[in-house]
């Protein structure tokens, strides 16, 4: 699927650097076979872009993976990165947004840089909430959260998966129970209930599951996941949920 005039789309296909003749001859231009198109959803509060990147196959089950939603939960991208830098994928139609909180990234925070919690910032069961979960001054109030709800209504996935750190655990009290279920299965992660200390206010997953047809979890991390595991097996376990491979 290509993603229409909302989103500057960039077909990864049609890059081909050409070695100027008067240079030195340039290293090879990093090869990707795996990714179809890489897309700007948006930016956030200090003007980096989101880049979502496109793998697998138009026409096949769709599927969203996010990671880095708060910045000090980075490592899960490394399973986004892995499937996006390697072999060609099958069976499904992927998309990966690695660092949907680049800001956060930057300065190692959890939240953006106007200190608000993304995942409390959805017009979903939205609260005013202050300290560590600061949802904002209104429900999506944040250019990270706009981009996002414009990107999930444009695209419409199936499933998303969205991954955190460190609560160790795949969401059961969610939507799809049998599809959260299968999730922890296969990535070797217990099932939990992630109540938010009561109950969700604003969170992404709350604002797609109640407003679309698909059906979107939370799956966390401990502290620190090996960057093997999250390089090596996850990524094969993640295409094992969806019935993919590579
Ligand atoms: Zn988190």
């Amino acid at each position: 699927m290509r993603l229409g005039t909302l989103l500057a789309t960039a077909v990864v296909a049609t890059v081909t650097l050409a070695t100027p003749s008067y240079a030195a001859p340039a290293p090879a231009p990093v090869e990707r076979p795996a990714v179809i198109e890489r897309a700007v959803i948006g930016h956030s509060v200090q003007g980096r872009p989101i880049t979502a990147w496109h793998l697998g196959r138009p026409g096949k089950r769709r599927v969203l993976l996010i990671s880095t939603m708060h910045g000090d939960e980075g490592k899960p991208r490394q399973i986004l990165g892995a499937l996006r830098d390697g072999r060609r994928i099958r069976g499904i139609d992927l998309w990966v947004v690695p660092v949907y909180n680049p800001d956060g990234l930057a300065r190692g925070t959890r939240k953006n840089a106007h200190g608000v919690d993304l995942n409390r910032n959805f017009p979903y069961r939205w609260a005013d909430l202050d300290g560590d979960y600061e949802s904002g001054p209104r429900a999506g109030s944040e250019p990270e959260t706009r981009a996002m709800m414009g990107f999930l209504r444009e695209l419409k996935p199936s499933r998303i998966i969205s991954f955190h750190q460190p609560l160790y655990g795949v969401d059961t009290d969610t939507k799809n129970r049998a599809f959260s279920r299968r999730v922890a299965r296969a990535l070797h992660l217990p099932s939990k209930s992630f109540t938010c200390g009561g109950v969700c206010h604003g969170t992404m997953t709350g604002w797609f599951n109640s407003r679309f047809p698909g059906a979107a979890v939370t799956v966390e991390y401990g502290d620190r996941p090996s960057s093997r595991h999250l390089s090596r097996t996850a990524p094969e376990q993640v295409l094992r949920v969806f019935g993919a491979r590579r």
